[in-house]
């Protein structure tokens, strides 16, 4: 059956995964340009929740429950507004660092209650059978329940990489009106596009425009 998600999965900005991180691709779902943000990916309850499976950062059976809940419109334009917020806190405190700031005290406190908000739901418990190799694992009490859930992860996510050494290798793309955030794991650390298919291709087919210009006006 055809849903808004598939449609989301449609669009020609469809969803992305080229940042090295989830928190990082969860800020590219917009395009951050001058103007403002530009071709929202976000734009419905069903796109958050296939981000977060899309994404990796909840697992399929999670994506189903959600969409099973059957949300009211008022939680379902809470849960969308509160992913928003969240991508609004963490692109603010991100570009910052990547420019080698300090984030905003304000940004910061934001991102710490999400984080204290999503770490009060973590806990332990029993494999249930599963792999032998661990004792216990990491679990979210409300995973599949809690319309905002898929946003657990992501402030877990990035909580790690702000406090671990690959926020060294944080970068923003060089690209015109794109504002995408990835991790440059390039051996030479010069990577400078979100993607060489897009940003990069474009910058290329700039460079030739402007030298064929230079040279037809020579
Ligand atoms: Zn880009």
């Amino acid at each position: 059956m055809p849903t808004k998600a598939t449609e989301a999965e449609n669009r020609s900005f469809a969803f992305k995964f080229v940042a090295g991180d989830p928190s990082l691709d969860f800020v590219n779902t917009v395009d951050w340009t001058e103007q403002g943000l530009r071709d929202d990916r976000l734009t419905d309850y069903d796109d958050l929740v296939l981000w977060g499976e899309r994404s990796g950062v909840i697992p399929v059976e999670v994506a189903l429950q959600l969409t099973a809940q059957q949300f009211s419109p008022q939680e379902r334009t809470a849960a969308l507004f509160a992913a928003q917020r969240l991508r609004d806190i963490l692109q603010e405190i991100f570009a910052r660092i990547a420019d080698g700031r300090e984030p905003d005290k304000d940004a910061l406190q934001m991102l710490n209650e999400s984080l204290g908000d999503a770490f009060s739901r973590l806990h332990l418990c029993l494999r249930g059978g599963e792999a032998a190799d661990v004792a216990l694992h990491w679990s979210w009490r409300g995973m599949g329940s809690e319309p905002t859930c898929m946003l657990w992860p992501v402030v877990k996510a990035a909580a790690a990489l702000l406090a671990g050494e690959d926020v060294q290798r944080l970068r923003v793309c060089a690209g015109v009106a794109c504002g995408w955030m990835y991790l440059d794991r390039s051996r030479n650390g010069l990577r400078r596009w979100c993607e060489m298919s897009t940003c990069g291709a474009r910058a290329k087919a700039r460079r030739h425009y402007e030298k064929t210009r230079a040279r037809i006006g020579s």
